[in-house]
């Protein structure tokens, strides 16, 4: 099938973007980035914008920095900027880890980082890293900027905090320090496919024990995010199989799994025994 007909838009500042974004919104236009997502649904007919602000010409976008202890990455970032570290410690080594888990070369030279928080599907691996990190996301629109985090953008299955006429214009993943351990787990049917679980965790080591924590879990429940309860089993206790275990049953314990074609409730809850406690032992080796 071809898409339903729309009009194309190709704005060439950030300005002239939300202005195309603010008159187009309210009748269903949306913004086109990697395409990755929004073309096959369209060429599906599950989607039918009346408008495309397309922003791959708009200057600016394509930033990659580090500022202010984040790294703010621009909407037009490709996933493929990830594939050598892009900041120097921990945090460019687990975002090249990551990204080789997310679909097959070519969309990944496409795809955006962006693009993946603003179609916010639940198996999606950026979400659970801003999720877990703690990211924020700058979005932009004809009324301003307003800074959302991460915790607060995902608001269930394929929704966020973005309004019609929001352009995510940006994300920013605080810089962890050098000290930080990392480990991430993913399990799906093959390889590219969306994970049916995934686990990111990390901790930082002081005086044998774990300190600050983070546990989070992505394609189990409606949008990624931290497991408080997971968090509270690891926080000052030793980095031991036994710790690893009861963390990842306590994460088991407190989700509330997706059921579809793929994989049941029950699956996916036995599926996160397995990826968190995985996902701690890379941190922990
Ligand atoms: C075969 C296949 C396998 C895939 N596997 C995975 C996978 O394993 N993991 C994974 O995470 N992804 C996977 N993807 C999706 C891929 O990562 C997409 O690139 C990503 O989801 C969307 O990014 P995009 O830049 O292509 O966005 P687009 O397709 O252009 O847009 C997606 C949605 O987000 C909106 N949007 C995009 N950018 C912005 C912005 N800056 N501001 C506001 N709204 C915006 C669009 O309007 C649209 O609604 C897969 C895709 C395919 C085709």
């Amino acid at each position: 099938m071809k898409p339903a007909p729309f009009v194309y838009h190709a704005p060439k500042t950030l300005e002239q973007a939300v202005a195309v974004l603010a008159e187009v919104a309210p009748e269903d236009g949306r913004v086109l980035a990697g395409g990755q997502s929004l073309v096959p649904t369209m060429a599906f007919r599950l989607a039918r914008p009346a408008h495309l602000v397309d922003i791959n010409q708009v200057a600016g976008l394509d930033r990659l920095a580090v500022e202010n202890d984040a790294l703010a990455i621009g909407a037009c970032v490709r996933h493929a900027a990830f594939h050598r570290p892009v900041a120097a410690g921990p945090l460019g080594d687990l975002l090249a880890f990551v990204v080789r888990y997310i679909a097959h070369y070519p969309i990944r030279t496409r795809g955006t980082f962006c693009g993946s928080l603003a179609h916010a599907d639940p198996a999606s691996e950026w979400c659970l890293v801003a999720a877990t990190l703690g990211g924020e996301i700058v979005a932009r629109s004809a009324r301003g900027t307003r800074r959302i985090a991460a915790a607060d953008f995902f608001q269930g299955l394929m929704a966020t905090a973005l309004e019609d006429d929001e352009l995510l214009e940006a994300a920013r993943l605080p810089v962890p320090t050098a000290d930080t351990r990392w480990g991430f787990y993913e399990f799906s049917r093959r390889a590219g496919d969306y994970a049916l679980a995934m686990a990111l965790a990390t901790f930082r080591l002081e005086q044998g024990v774990m300190v600050a924590p983070r546990m989070g879990l992505g394609g189990v429940e409606v949008s990624p995010r931290r497991i408080p309860e997971a968090e509270a089993v690891l926080t000052g206790k030793p980095p031991e199989i036994g710790i690893f275990r009861r963390a990842a049953e306590a994460a088991a314990d407190a989700v509330d799994p997706l059921e579809d074609i793929q994989a049941s409730a029950e699956y996916r809850r036995d599926l996160v025994r397995a990826v968190a406690r995985r996902a701690l032992e890379r941190a922990a080796a």
